[in-house]
């Protein structure tokens, strides 16, 4: 059946500026680094991106090596923007990544300009796109000169194949480095991407006061740590869990007796705030708007629901973020 867009889907979400462009994200953004390949059944990647856009979810991640295999995330995503999303490209912004390996010899992966130009050429075959509304480096390379990597993203911008351009994975002193070239450049950086959550919080020691001071934006990936600030793992590792799955990004050995215990108790806590333990863990990373958007992944429907009503409650007292801070230190 054709799919029609619910007509109220921007009543519930929250869209936070990302940095001082023009660009507003959704509070909650959906990626698809897991459970969209090609391995995966296509119709429930096609149920969790519709729903979510019915949510007024409308920021949907990639990156070149999204699958498995790598690549067919953007495949399966393009499908789904032709089959039920065509007429909302407008609504939309679409983001990818260059720079992890994805083709072998010596221009499959890192920052060169040959790398970025190709991988993103690759990008739009696969979704089936003219532009990406965000394109990132996505880890720093340790030989590519820094002013070529950012070059590259402003051409990009240039030719109109991105609208704005990310960073992510950069340190901090990478990340004012790069900033400048591309201030210079005149295509400014929009956003960064890093990973956030209760068990990872080392943005806090540097990085989100460089992005606050250079008015850039910060899109938290993991948010729920794989899956570990949620309920998923509580009594034992179920069999459609990615702890279960063939995927090397949650190995159950992270799932000590020592997470275990803080999430149980971060639980306890998260009721008696009237949430889930996974939308405490959103509602913490967005609490005091110095993070734009919560990248979170999901596998189910049910989970991008939970995860969307989780942006009304991001007031935390300040005897809740001690009581979580006293947990998470243990
Ligand atoms: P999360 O920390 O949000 O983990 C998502 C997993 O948590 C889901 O797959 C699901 O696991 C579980 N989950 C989600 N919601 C719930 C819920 N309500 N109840 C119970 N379990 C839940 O993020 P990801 O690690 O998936 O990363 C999110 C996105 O971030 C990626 O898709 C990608 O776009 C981006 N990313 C970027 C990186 C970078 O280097 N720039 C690196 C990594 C990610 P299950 O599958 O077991 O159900």
């Amino acid at each position: 059946m054709t799919y029609k867009a619910q007509e109220d889907r921007y009543t519930g979400m929250t869209y936070n500026r990302s940095g001082n462009s023009g660009l507003k994200l959704p509070a909650i953004s959906l990626g698809l680094w897991h459970n969209f390949g090609g391995v995966d059944r296509y119709e429930n990647g096609r149920t969790m991106i519709r729903r979510a856009f019915d949510l007024g979810i409308t920021h949907f991640d990639l990156a070149n090596n999204y699958g498995p295999p790598a690549g067919s995330a953007e495949e399966t995503f393009g499908r789904i923007l032709k089959e039920d999303l065509q007429g909302y490209r407008d609504e939309i912004i679409v983001s990818t990544k260059a720079g992890y390996l994805m083709w072998p010899g010596p221009y499959g992966e890192w920052g060169s300009k040959k790398q970025l130009i190709s991988s993103l050429d690759q990008s739009l075959k696969r979704m089936q796109l003219n532009y990406v509304d965000i394109f990132y480096h996505h880890r720093p390379d340790p030989e590519t000169p820094l002013e070529e990597t950012m070059a590259a993203l402003d051409l990009i911008v240039r030719q109109g194949k991105a609208l704005y351009v990310g960073l992510s994975n950069y340190s901090p002193e990478q990340t004012i480095a790069a900033v400048r070239i591309l201030n210079d450049l005149g295509t400014p950086c929009l956003i960064h991407q890093v990973r956030y959550s209760m068990l990872e919080r080392r943005i806090e020691e540097g990085l989100l006061d460089v992005l606050q001071e250079n008015k850039i934006g910060c899109i938290a990936f993991s948010p729920l740590a794989k899956g570990m600030l949620t309920d998923r793992y509580l009594h034992g590792i179920p069999a459609d869990s990615r702890a279960n799955s063939n995927s090397n990004f949650l190995n159950p050995e992270e799932l000590t007796d020592v997470v275990l215990a803080k999430a149980a108790k971060l639980q306890s806590l998260a009721q008696e705030r009237g949430q889930k333990l996974s939308q405490m863990a959103l509602s913490w990373v967005l609490r005091g708007g110095r993070v734009t958007s919560a990248l979170i992944g999901s596998s189910k429907v049910s989970q991008i629901e939970d995860a969307a009503a989780a942006v009304h409650t991001c007031d935390f007292t300040e005897e809740e973020l001690q009581q979580i801070d006293a947990i998470l230190n243990e």
